[in-house]
């Protein structure tokens, strides 16, 4: 969210520097599995539906962006996602799912188990019924904050402060003027506050401000050769996203941990056991890796634009989405600032 709004920023002719305490994208926003689930994650929540696929459909054009900019592929690809049903009560949930958007305007089906597994030969049999998101699609995170790091690096008017942890919020006079570092003061127009699940934690931050609270979300790394799988599969415990060339994640964990940045015996137990139900082949795949991070929650949503406090805006809170809504909410924040 920091990068992506600095960039937005700097392309409307203001100055932005980043603060870091890390790396840029060492926490969230590399840990994600980049599914652009637009259509998928809304679960009959209607008010959300228009920011969710303006979303979605800003990033095409975005991706190419960046790699004409900074040469760097960040892997979009409108590769559909794919809900599915075993039983019929999980059926009967997912054609309400399809009804309700269809009469919105949004092109989702729901297919049978035959033509699911046209879609996705991969798919178990025991997938009875699915519903069919074909505009969904995903990029590779890794990748993105790659080449958000390089446009960064070449814009002329941003600077990137890694190492550089934010200790307080400055307010004067009921405003926000600014940040204290650890070792500097940083005065500012307008500070954006982006530390995704530690955003809560920075003293000075308005007291009204919906708490931002981390949900831990574990995830496995599968090489498969040769390469099948290419649709992105929700089942009932997890997703599988095949970037095409052989990875495939599993996730994904929804756990209150607190910061324990842990992978866990039955977070991985249960993550494959749900990739496995819904894609049987995947049971040859090697396991390259796996890690776990933090998604920023806030109840009632995400927390975009103006503050409470006049100076400071917000861009946090995204939990599930917020790879999804990065260059949106970007945009928005960019000009509410320069309004
Ligand atoms: C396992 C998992 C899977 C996910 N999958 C998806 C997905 O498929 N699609 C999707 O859209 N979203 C997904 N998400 C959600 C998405 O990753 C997050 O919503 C998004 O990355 C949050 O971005 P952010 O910039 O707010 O937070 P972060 O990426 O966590 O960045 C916050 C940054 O602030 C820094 N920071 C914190 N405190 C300070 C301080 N005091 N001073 C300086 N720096 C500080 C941190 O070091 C960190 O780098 C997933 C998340 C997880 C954990």
């Amino acid at each position: 969210m920091g990068c992506a709004t600095a960039l937005a920023l700097a392309e409307r002719g203001a100055d932005a520097v980043v603060l870091e305490r890390a790396v840029p994208g060492a926490e969230a926003s590399s840990a994600a599995a980049g599914i652009l689930g637009a259509q998928v994650e809304l679960h009959g929540k209607g008010d959300d539906a228009a920011f969710f696929v303006r979303a979605r459909d800003a990033w095409g054009p975005w991706a190419r962006e960046l790699r004409e900019t900074t040469g760097i592929d960040v892997g979009w690809r409108a590769c559909g996602v794919m809900r599915v049903a075993f039983a019929p009560e999980q059926a009967e949930q997912l054609a309400r799912e399809v009804a309700w958007q269809r009469e919105k305007g949004l092109r989702s089906e729901l297919v049978d188990g035959a033509r699911a597994r046209q879609i996705e030969p991969v798919l178990a049999e025991g997938v009875t019924a699915a519903a069919h998101f074909p505009d969904d699609a995903q990029v590779d995170p890794q990748a993105l904050l790659r080449a958000l790091m390089a446009a960064l690096s070449r814009h002329p008017r941003i600077t990137v402060r890694s190492g550089a942890t934010v200790e307080r919020l400055l307010v004067e006079r009921d405003r926000c003027t600014g940040v204290k570092l650890d070792d500097d003061v940083l005065h500012a127009d307008a500070t954006v506050l982006a530390a995704g699940s530690w955003s809560s934690l920075i003293p000075g931050v308005p007291a009204g401000m919906p708490v931002v609270r981390p949900v831990r979300g574990q995830m496995v790394l599968l090489d498969e050769r040769p390469p099948r799988a290419r649709t992105i599969v929700f089942g009932a415990g997890g997703y599988v996203v095949p970037r095409g060339d052989g990875r495939v994640l599993c996730g994904s964990t929804m756990e209150h941990a607190g910061f324990r940045k842990e992978v866990t015996a039955a977070g991985v137990h249960a993550i494959l056991g749900s990739a496995l139900a819904c894609v049987p082949s995947l049971g040859a795949a090697q396991v390259m890796g796996t890690w776990s991070n933090f998604r920023p929650h806030a109840e009632g949503g995400a927390l975009v634009g103006a503050s409470a406090l006049l100076g400071l805006f917000l861009a946090t809170g995204h939990h599930r989405n917020g790879i999804l809504l990065s260059k949106i909410t970007a945009d928005e924040v960019a000009a509410a600032i320069l309004k």
